[in-house]
């Protein structure tokens, strides 16, 4: 029984993490050549001439900003 309440567990809060991701708020480039999201005011970001804007994971995918920034995500 033990065991199996652990496993509930450890589903759970992998289930919980997972949803975590996608309302993490990342900063995005408004510029429409622009096509990754930014975890930070990093590199990429500090290139951008368009306005900067604080999104969820999800918004910004739905936006066509699906890739995470090579400076942020590596
Ligand atoms: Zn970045």
């Amino acid at each position: 029984m033990k065991r199996q309440s652990y496993l509930i567990t450890a589903l759970l809060l992998s289930f919980i993490s997972l949803n975590a991701t996608q309302f993490t708020k990342v900063y995005i480039c408004k510029s429409p050549t622009s096509y990754s999201y930014h975890k930070g005011y990093c590199e990429g970001l500090k290139r951008c001439t368009h306005n900067i804007d604080s999104v969820t994971v999800q918004e910004a995918k739905t936006m066509g900003k699906d890739h995470p920034c090579g400076y942020c995500y590596r």
